[in-house]
């Protein structure tokens, strides 16, 4: 049976980027017979203007009743006078509770080529090649009690809970383990254990669940060390684990350490390894409608789809190669030019990695 794959192109930049992916996706996907079926459904704002909502039960059902969800952005300024319910970000927050994807990976690579993008200086980065795997549906984000009240004494108290059940440190640490093993073989558990009980736990399952995977070495580190040492000495990462608020900071210091925001993909992963796939940034609307938006971020998010759900490593890394061989070809998009180079629009640069796959 084919396996099929749920597009949602979104707003902004969104259609542009997504177009240049499919794009080098239909093209490996012919050439080595992989047998995938792509259906484009509606998603934030662009879903709220036809539908009134920015997740429309047709789209939720395609990407429940897919193997795998493309997702370019959403959001933009035209939307953001709306209630909170029907923003465009509701969108994405709804596929990934009611997909239960749990697991955030956040690659962090930075291409040599590009090594002068990084603020940091390039033999701190150079070679830099991290995963950041986010528990995501977890933590304080979701916690009860939380909310604002006024206490007795008339004063208004905050509260959030950041609370994590044993079972769902259990399954993101598993989840871990297995890309740890499909890279590096070293994953790091981040908490903040010698203050946060609910850390300790943390660390203490982390620990259990490390038994089962004995080719991988498991460190520990509390969260303040962690993003210390990511600026100062990022190479000592190959995995890092961690809860949800921790990796929702550690992992956009990681995506900076390589300075383009446009390259960097991410998938979100339920226990089945079926996923959403999108990259890390937004739907630049400032550039929108411009064709000059780098598409790479999401060519790379279809070779971690190839490689995470649909388990074809071989595919995943040709398309990673021919990301490497355009950009050795000195072909540029805005955001990552510098003298030299050569200028391209978005879909000139889905050519270059084409044409890079073709050769
Ligand atoms: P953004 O990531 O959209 O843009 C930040 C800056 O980076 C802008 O200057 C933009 O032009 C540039 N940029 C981003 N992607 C680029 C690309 N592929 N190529 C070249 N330049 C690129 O963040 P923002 O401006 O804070 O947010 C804009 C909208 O996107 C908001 O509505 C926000 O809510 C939404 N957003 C959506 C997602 C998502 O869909 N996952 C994530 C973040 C923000």
């Amino acid at each position: 049976m084919p396996q099929k794959i749920a597009v949602l192109a979104g707003d902004g930049i969104g259609p542009e980027i997504v177009a240049e992916a499919i794009k080098v996706l239909s093209f490996i996907n012919t050439d080595m017979n992989l047998g995938l079926v792509f259906e484009n459904a509606l998603i934030g704002g662009a879903a709220y203007d036809a539908f009134g909502t920015p997740l429309p039960q047709t789209t939720l059902n395609l990407c429940k009743n897919a193997d795998a969800v493309l997702l370019g952005a959403v959001g933009g300024p035209k939307w953001e006078p709306l209630a909170h319910a029907v923003r465009p970000e509701r969108g994405l927050l709804g596929i990934r509770s009611e997909l239960n994807l749990f697991s955030n990976l956040r690659p962090a690579i930075l291409y040599p080529q590009l090594v002068d993008a990084s603020t940091l200086k390039p033999e701190v980065v150079s070679g830099l090649d991290i995963m950041i795997v986010r528990e995501l549906t977890g933590g304080i984000y979701f916690g009860q009690p939380r909310g604002v009240h006024v206490a007795e004494n008339g004063e208004r108290v905050g509260i959030n809970t950041k609370i994590y059940s044993e079972s769902e440190i259990r399954r993101i640490a598993h989840s871990a383990f297995k890309i740890a093993q499909k890279r590096h073989k070293k994953l790091c558990s981040v908490d903040k254990a010698n203050v946060l009980e609910v850390t300790e736990l943390w660390r203490s399952v982390m620990t259990e669940v490390g038994k089962d995977y004995p080719d991988v070495q498991l460190s520990h580190m509390y969260v303040d060390n962690a993003a210390m040492q990511l600026v100062r000495a990022p190479k000592q990462f190959d995995v890092i684990v961690t809860s949800n608020m921790f990796g929702d900071i550690l992992s956009d210091i990681a995506a900076m350490l390589t300075g383009s925001i446009g390259m960097l993909p991410s998938a979100s992963l339920d226990a089945n390894a079926k996923g959403m796939y999108e990259p890390i940034h937004g739907s630049a609307p400032d550039i929108a409608g411009q064709g000059i938006a780098n598409p790479l971020a999401t060519i790379l998010s279809v070779a971690m789809m190839l490689r995470y759900t649909f388990n074809q490593p071989e595919a995943a890394e040709r398309i990673e190669r021919a990301v490497n061989t355009a950009l050795d070809s000195k072909v540029r998009t805005a955001d990552i030019y510098s003298e030299g180079m050569i200028k391209v629009s978005t879909s000139g640069m889905g050519d270059a990695v084409l044409n890079a796959l073709k050769g």
